[in-house]
């Protein structure tokens, strides 16, 4: 046992397990947990625009006139989105044309996926405690999985994975930090571990889901990711020895169980995480063309090579970005350890501004690649590389926020905050689709342009509020 926290404040009991890997069981039960559970989010999340714009809001007229042979769902297009449920109601607010409605549409099942963490956290810190609510948004999303089979329910499927992911994902997230005492220094790593996790599963999903999808249909896609949501809930009942005790069983279990306000202190650490938040939702809103834009950019404008006779589709472009990051989240724990051994590792807040700065950047890469592929298809290696920079810009912000807020939130409300975390990506998911909008109307190059300009500015702005931001959360 490295770390400095004391036998008696340790969440966890001590395992000879612990002893060889450095880290207690509990982070490897969450770890494959939620990689089961990205795997189906990211799976049905990567089949989702394209099902749509190549299938699900085409009508048969349209199919007929703009098949493109290179789908073999186009064969499939039956042509009618209005047998599904509520499209006629909906389809009055969206736009016409199939594409733009579909940005729409992805951006919000994005969004609100991440607007209900919010209440997810506070059903867990006040009523449920975080097991159960994991238990109960498992099941939610499994059931939205396989309701996607459905098409007529394809809302209703969206509607019950917004409210499963709400219940699942802070409260799985929060689980990681209360593995270790306060004071014990691997929180950090241990959340690049969870992460990687993630990424694993995002990673594994569209080469699994994508395939399915795009040999044998759509729904073939659609069911793997609830399979997969299955085993993630399996993997979390079999391993719930491993965990701590919940915050509210802990809480229950004093002797006074007495609502104590915040303090001064404590006012001042919420109110720095909430603004810190606030600024993070323009990173997501650029950082989310990566399942909306670009990943059209990915469809019509790249030549997929194929792998021993065998087509690569379009959809694996999204595992570039996991990939990316399980291979650059070791490297970059090294070289920040490294600044840290020479005092130069830049802070938290200094982090994520430098994210924000290269995320924008990546997108100069697009710029000079709409430029030169023009009107045709160009080379894979435009959005290859402008993924691989936005993963570096992403590292720099997102585990180490996750960390930040487990860190700094107070204990009792710690998976609401994790959930005001998350409303960040929900504004910025939603701001996506909207953004996503012009790549159809504006020229590529400006399009690209102005995700330059948003990232650039995002970074500048946390940059400016580094000060007050960072004395406020060092308050005890
Ligand atoms: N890609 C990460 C995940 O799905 C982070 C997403 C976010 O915070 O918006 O867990
Ligand atoms: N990198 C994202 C996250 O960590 C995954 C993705 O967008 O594929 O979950």
């Amino acid at each position: 046992m490295t770390a400095s926290s004391s036998e008696a404040s340790r969440p966890v009991p001590f395992t000879a397990f612990e002893r060889r890997f450095g880290h207690p069981p509990g982070l490897l039960v969450l770890f494959f947990a939620e990689m089961w559970e990205r795997f189906s989010y990211y799976g049905m999340r990567g089949l989702l625009k394209l099902y749509m714009t190549n299938y699900l809001f085409v009508t048969a007229r349209e199919a007929l006139q703009g098949c493109r042979q290179h789908t073999p769902q186009c064969a499939l297009v039956g042509g009618d989105p209005h047998h599904v449920f509520f499209w006629d109601a909906l389809s009055r607010f969206l736009p016409s044309s199939t594409s733009d409605s579909a940005s729409i549409v992805y951006g919000y099942y994005i969004g609100l996926v991440y607007a209900t963490p919010f209440f997810g956290g506070i059903l867990a810190d006040r009523f449920l405690g975080q097991r159960k609510t994991v238990v109960l948004g498992a099941l939610l999303m499994a059931a939205g999985h396989f309701v996607m089979a459905i098409e007529s329910s394809f809302f209703v499927a969206l509607s019950l994975l917004v409210l499963g992911n709400g219940a699942f994902k802070p409260n799985v997230s929060t689980q990681v930090g209360s593995l270790y005492a306060p004071d014990d220094p691997r929180r950090d790593g241990a959340y690049t571990i969870f992460y990687m996790g993630i990424n694993l599963g995002a990673f594994v999903c569209n080469l699994v889901c994508g395939t399915l999808a795009a040999v044998y249909g759509w729904h073939y896609g659609f069911a793997a990711a609830g399979v997969g949501m299955l085993l993630g809930l399996s993997v979390y009942l079999g391993g719930q020895k491993y965990l701590a005790i919940d915050a509210l069983t802990r809480e229950k279990s004093l002797p006074i169980h007495e609502k104590k306000p915040f303090t001064v202190n404590e006012k001042r650490r919420i109110g720095a995480l909430i603004a810190l938040c606030a600024l993070t939702i323009v990173f997501w809103a650029v950082f989310e063309q990566q399942g909306n834009t670009m990943q059209t950019w990915a469809d019509e404008k790249t030549h997929w090579p194929t792998l021993f006779g065998f087509q690569i589709p379009s959809t694996w472009f999204q595992s570039i970005n996991p990939l990316g990051i399980i291979i650059l989240a070791p490297l970059l724990d090294i070289f920040w350890r490294y600044q840290n051994r020479h005092g130069k590792e830049p802070s938290t807040i200094g982090k994520m501004a430098f994210g924000c700065i290269i995320l924008g950047g990546s997108f100069i890469v697009m710029i000079v690649g709409a430029r030169l592929v023009g009107d045709g298809k160009g080379s894979l290696f435009w959005p290859t590389f402008a993924t691989v920079l936005y993963t570096v810009g992403e590292l720099y912000l997102s585990p180490i926020g996750l960390s930040l807020v487990a860190k700094v939130a107070p204990a009792r409300v710690v998976s609401m905050m994790m959930g005001f975390w998350f409303l960040a990506a929900f504004i910025g998911n939603i701001l996506s689709g909207y953004i996503g909008v012009l790549y159809t109307h504006w020229s590529k190059e400006a399009f690209f342009a102005l995700l330059t300009l948003l990232g650039v500015a995002a970074g500048l702005a946390l940059l400016a509020f580094k000060r007050p931001l960072k004395s406020a959360m060092e308050q005890p």
